[in-house]
C-alpha cells in the first residue's frame, strides 16, 4: 500500500473525508516533493475517496508539476490563499477534517477553517506512527548521513589546534562538506570547549580551544532529505583523571544501553539502562536530559527515548542513544550515535570510534 493509500485507509476507517498535511518534511514523506514554502502557505489535501491536490506558492507550481501526478495549484504573494483554496478545490462536506496539530499554526488553522466546516480532528498522531517504523530504502539513506557524519567529525579532529577558536573548526568541517556535495547540515554544528561542552545546548564562538581538556562536537548533516546526528568527546593534550573517569562513566552508559537495544523492550527500559550506570556512579543529577530522541527525514522526531515512555521498540526504528554528563564549571561529556532496531538488536549510522581520543596540540 502506498503511503497516500494508508492516509485513505485511515480516513476511511476514521468516516472521514479529508486529511490537510501542513508540515513540509510530511508532505516530503508522502510525496517525493521537497520544498519549504517558509511563511507563506502549502497544503496537501488527500481525500479518501478523490485524488489529492496540493497547493502551492505561484513560484513552485511549476516544480511540483513536475514532481507530482496529481493537480497542483497555487497563488501569487498579492493574493488571499484560503479564497484561492476554496475556489480550486471541490468542496468537500466532510464532518471531521483531520490536520496536523503539531504543525497548524493559529493563522494557518483559522484560514482553513474559512474553507472547511467539518470539525477538525489530529492527524499527527498516525503520521507519527507511520514515520516511526523506517523502510529498507529509507534505513539506506539514513547509513550514508551518517557516513557523512563520520566524515565530518574526521574533520573536525583535522582541525584541533590551539590557535583556533570553536566557530573556526565549525567553518572547516562546513566547508569540507559543502565541497563534497552536502548543502545542508542536520542543525547547527556545535563545537564546544573546556566549561562551554558542560552546558548540553552550550554555544559555540570565539572561545579559543583550550589544552588539557574535553572538546566536544556534535553535528550531522543532511543526505536525499535524511538526517544523521552524532556527538564526540575528545581528549586536547592530557585532561586530569577526574575528566577521564567521567568520559569513561559516559561512554560506559551509551554502550550499556546500545547493548540493551532489541525489539521488545520499551523506550523507558532503554533510558533507564544507561542512566542507571550513571546514577550507580553519582552523576545521575548531572544527567539532565533524555536519552534519545527519534529521527529520520526531522533531526527530532518521535519516540523520544526517556522515562516514562511505554512504547515498545520495534524493528524498524531509528533513534539516537545520547548519554552526557554535564558538571557545570569543571567538565561535559556527551556521547552520541544514531542507530536502527535490528531483528534482534542495534546498528548504529555512525562509527567514529569511542574509547577516549587524545589530540596532542
Ligand atoms: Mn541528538
Ligand atoms: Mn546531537
Amino acid at each position: 500500500m502506498s503511503k497516500l493509500d494508508r492516509i485513505r485507509h485511515f480516513l476511511n476507517e476514521n468516516k472521514a473525508g479529508l486529511a490537510i498535511v501542513s508540515d513540509p518534511v510530511t508532505v516530503n514523506y508522502l510525496t517525493g516533493f521537497d520544498c519549504d514554502p517558509h511563511d507563506r502557505q502549502m497544503f496537501l489535501f488527500v481525500y479518501e475517496n478523490r485524488e489529492p491536490a496540493l497547493f502551492v506558492p505561484a513560484l513552485e507550481v511549476a516544480r511540483a508539476s513536475t514532481v507530482l501526478d496529481f493537480p497542483v495549484f497555487g497563488y501569487v504573494d498579492s493574493e488571499n490563499p484560503w479564497q484561492k483554496i476554496k475556489a480550486g478545490l471541490a468542496s468537500t462536506d466532510s464532518p471531521i477534517i483531520y490536520a496536523e496539530f503539531d504543525n497548524l499554526n493559529v493563522t494557518k488553522f483559522q484560514g482553513l477553517q474559512t474553507v472547511f466546516e467539518g470539525r477538525f480532528e489530529n492527524l499527527t498522531p498516525f503520521i507519527q506512527k507511520m514515520r516511526v517504523i523506517k523502510s529498507a530504502d529509507e534505513i539506506q539513506k539514513m547509513i550514508v548521513a551518517g557516513d557523512y557524519a563520520d566524515k565530518a567529525v574526521n574533520i573536525g579532529f583535522d582541525n584541533i589546534s590551539l590557535d583556533v577558536t570553536e566557530t573556526d573548526i565549525i567553518a572547516q568541517i562546513e566547508f569540507g562538506m559543502k565541497k563534497i556535495g552536502i548543502n545542508q547540515m542536520s542543525f547547527e554544528t556545535m563545537v564546544l570547549t573546556g566549561n562551554n561542552a558542560a552546558n548540553p545546548h552550550g554555544i559555540p564562538g570565539t572561545n579559543r580551544i583550550e589544552n588539557d581538556s574535553l572538546l566536544l562536537f556534535d553535528l550531522g548533516v543532511v543526505s536525499q532529505g535524511y538526517v544523521s546526528d552524532m556527538t564526540r568527546t575528545v581528549a586536547v593534550g592530557q585532561p586530569d583523571q577526574f575528566k577521564k573517569d567521567i568520559y569513561n562513566i559516559c561512554l560506559e552508559a551509551q554502550l550499556t544501553a546500545l547493548d540493551f537495544i532489541k525489539p521488545g523492550v520499551t523506550a523507558s527500559e532503554v533510558d533507564a539502562a544507561a542512566r542507571n550506570v550513571i546514577e550507580k556512579a553519582g552523576y545521575g543529577e548531572y544527567f539532565n536530559h533524555r536519552l534519545g530522541h527519534g529521527l529520520g527525514m526531522d533531526v527530532h522526531e518521535f519516540p523520544s527515548i526517556m522515562e516514562g515512555n511505554d512504547l515498545v521498540i520495534e524493528e524498524g526504528m531509528c533513534f539516537s542513544v545520547e548519554p552526557g554528563i554535564y558538571i557545570p564549571e569543571k567538565v561535559g561529556v556527551r556521547i552520541e550515535d544514531c542507530g536502527y532496531v535490528t531483528k534482534d538488536g542495534f546498528e548504529v549510522f555512525t562509527h567514529t570510534p569511542k574509547e577516549l581520543l587524545y589530540f596532542d596540540v
